[in-house]
């Protein structure tokens, strides 16, 4: 294990080595790790399934849930569940929690999901109980106010993107400004965009990971030109961060290359579509800390929190 590496391990006692050895390590350091990005977060893929929570019972009761976002900076989150019940519950209990003085309590964006069980994850897109239930949630709201949105959903084969539900929720969101969450690949993306009125041209979609199987860059990089309000969400993403000579991982050349070519198309999600992820949130959030603190600030502020605030109207003025 290299010198640097064990400084890394050990970062919680890095004083003391800076006390004991700084000369040292300087030398031998290639070169120092940025500060962590500071401001706050907008977690812009999360879900809060019953699992986590069914109403009584569970690990993460929203309590658990809220305490994990405030320790970590998360001022904003893009929350679906299934079944949609989760969502109520999380956006009833952010509500109280800053009626009752948590003022840093943090907002919930809520989207409509279209799986009221894991059946779902495959018919959804042909289901027309799917798009009852859909409009019956839009209709009723949350008490965190209107659904913003529609999803996170899967489409496993790209064809799917052509079912008659799938069609017809993309018209809508597209027609009623609401914003679409979902997980695709790069030829769903077009199938998608097609059944719009605009063709794409202003349908406000988060890219569920940019393409989780790994979709190249340059693929990317050509959507993101096509549909102007094309956004990517990074979780999960292959290839995006790499091992660092300093001893953790650091952003990718190529991906940071793309990053800074479009500042203001990328934001950070949890995807807590298993327990786990709830408990390691923490570590999630610190892994996009630390990354982001690579960037240039007014980079790393847009994909922490600008650019989900231009979305969604939240103030860009977030400490
Ligand atoms: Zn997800």
């Amino acid at each position: 294990m290299a010198s640097s590496q064990i400084f890394m391990r050990f970062r919680p006692f890095a004083h003391v080595f800076i006390a004991r050895a700084a000369s040292f390590l300087i030398a031998i350091t290639p070169a120092a790790w940025a500060a962590p990005y500071a401001g706050p977060l907008l977690d812009a893929h999360l879900h809060y399934n019953e699992e986590a929570w069914n109403g009584q019972v569970g690990p993460h009761p929203p309590g658990d849930v809220l305490e994990r976002m405030q320790r970590n900076g998360v001022k904003a989150m893009v929350a679906n569940s299934r079944p949609n019940d989760g969502t109520q519950a999380l956006a009833l209990a952010a509500g109280e929690a800053r009626q009752a003085g948590a003022v840093q309590a943090p907002k919930v964006l809520p989207f409509v999901r279209l799986y009221r069980n894991r059946a779902d994850y495959q018919s959804w897109f042909r289901d027309a109980s799917t798009d009852e239930m859909v409009q019956a949630e839009l209709a009723r709201g949350t008490p965190a106010g209107p659904y913003r949105g529609i999803g996170e959903f899967h489409l496993y084969d790209s064809n799917d993107a052509n079912g008659p539900v799938a069609a017809k929720l993309m018209a809508l969101a597209d027609a009623r400004a609401l914003v679409v969450l979902a997980h695709v690949d790069d030829v769903a993306i077009d199938l998608l965009m097609a059944h719009t009125p605009s063709k794409g041209q202003t349908l406000r979609l988060i890219w569920a990971h940019t393409g989780i199987s790994g979709v190249p860059v340059a693929r990317v990089s050509a959507l993101l030109d096509k549909y102007p309000r094309l956004m990517g969400e990074l979780s999960y993403r292959p290839g995006l961060t790499c091992a660092s000579e300093k001893g953790g991982d650091e952003l990718c050349p190529e991906w940071r290359a793309l990053l800074l070519k479009y500042p203001t198309r990328f934001m950070v999600g949890s995807d807590t579509w298993v327990n786990q992820r709830w408990l390691y949130y923490d570590e999630l959030m610190q892994g996009y800390r630390q990354w982001l603190g690579d960037l240039p600030p007014d980079v790393a502020r847009n994909i922490a929190w600008n650019n989900g605030a231009r979305l969604f109207d939240l103030p860009l003025t977030e400490q």
